[in-house]
């Protein structure tokens, strides 16, 4: 089997690996329909993280169960399933209340930009969907499993409600399916930071209702200036630096929602700076797998489109000019196909 292994900054390969074996009974193998390329998978391809050793990449999947573990019960092969970037058991303390990228059994699945899968703790991480889902659909079901589980983590940790004015900091992927999240919990007012001509665009169509183009202090004047000098009820920060969190607390409105989901990068806070800004903050890694179920509904259903985002479509045997792509900005996200 061939996927793809990053070496070092910008030097992904796609390079035979041993094809993943079920290796415990709570084990399921999937044959992968399409998988992705992340935000978070260009940090250490631009060098930002160490890469210590040729590592295999790939936290994105969906696709069709092809043999599961003696212990798993509740998907078979035969059914198509979409899973996220952490496995977790759905049971424990953390899993019950809705944590499950926090549970205390959690396993990073790794290793998704390939044509087949090993996923741990099947039963408490996959999803079925009621059927073979058509071709068009995959894109929306694939978004499920990272970028839109992400954004509507965002928005519903940063409290997003009905009448809500909403900040969305960021314009990738993530950034804009949080602007897809706060419009389906009806926001009345979404303000998108982007300075991009066809992130803007995307934006829109899925809701935003103004552009804001600047950035740091001018950007927080600007957010200001549109909301009565008060700032936002809700602002979800969906990129991680330093820049954008400080961006994000200082345009959330006094006892005001902020929620980050971008993983940092050199982010610092200062206590006394935040102590005086009456904010809630929520954040981390999204616990996909609580949202899985409402979503698909929500993609079979057509009340969604969250594969919109995929500007960029390749076979997996090019995933280093997906991933060239969006490190020079050509895509938002890249999809990627086995053949
Ligand atoms: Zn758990």
């Amino acid at each position: 089997m061939k996927g793809a292994v990053l070496y070092g900054p910008r030097d992904v390969r796609f390079e035979e690996r041993p094809a993943p074996k079920i290796t415990a009974p709570t084990d399921a193998i999937i044959r992968i329909s399409a998988t992705c390329v992340c935000g978070s998978d260009l940090w250490p391809y631009r060098g930002a993280n160490k890469v210590e050793q040729p590592t295999p990449m790939g936290h994105e999947y969906c696709g069709i169960v092809e043999e599961v573990g003696s212990a798993v019960r509740s998907v078979r092969p035969g059914q198509f399933v979409i899973g996220s970037f952490f496995a977790s058991d759905n049971s424990c303390p953390n899993c019950q209340i809705g944590y499950q990228s926090s549970c205390q059994h959690r396993e990073f699945v790794g290793t998704a930009q390939a044509p087949v899968l090993r996923v741990p703790l099947a039963d408490g991480t996959l999803v079925k969907t009621s059927d073979i889902p058509t071709n068009d659909l995959v894109p929306s079901l694939l978004a499920l499993s990272d970028v839109m589980g992400t954004g509507w983590f965002a928005a519903d940790a940063a409290n997003v409600k009905p009448g809500s004015t909403v900040v969305v900091v960021g314009d990738g992927a993530v950034g804009l399916l949080g602007v897809l999240s706060a419009q389906q919990m009806g926001a009345e007012r979404i303000i998108a930071m982007s300075r991009h001509d066809s992130r803007q665009k995307l934006a829109t169509e899925f809701g935003a209702t103004d552009i804001v183009t600047q950035r740091g202090e001018e950007g927080v004047a600007r957010i200001k200036d549109l909301t009565d000098g008060v700032g936002a009820d809700s602002v979800l920060e969906c990129v991680g630096t330093r820049e954008s969190m400080m961006q994000a607390i200082q345009s959330t409105r006094r006892g005001g929602y902020m929620s980050y989901v971008g993983v940092p990068h050199g982010v610092e806070l200062q206590g006394e700076q935040l102590f005086y800004t009456h904010i809630h903050l929520h954040g981390g890694p999204a616990p996909v797998r609580r949202f899985l179920p409402e979503l698909i509904e929500r993609v079979y259903g057509g009340k969604i489109n969250p594969g919109k985002v995929f500007d960029l479509e390749l076979p997996l045997d090019q995933v280093a000019e997906g991933y060239r792509a969006m490190d020079e900005r050509r895509a938002i996200k890249t999809l990627l196909r086995p053949s």
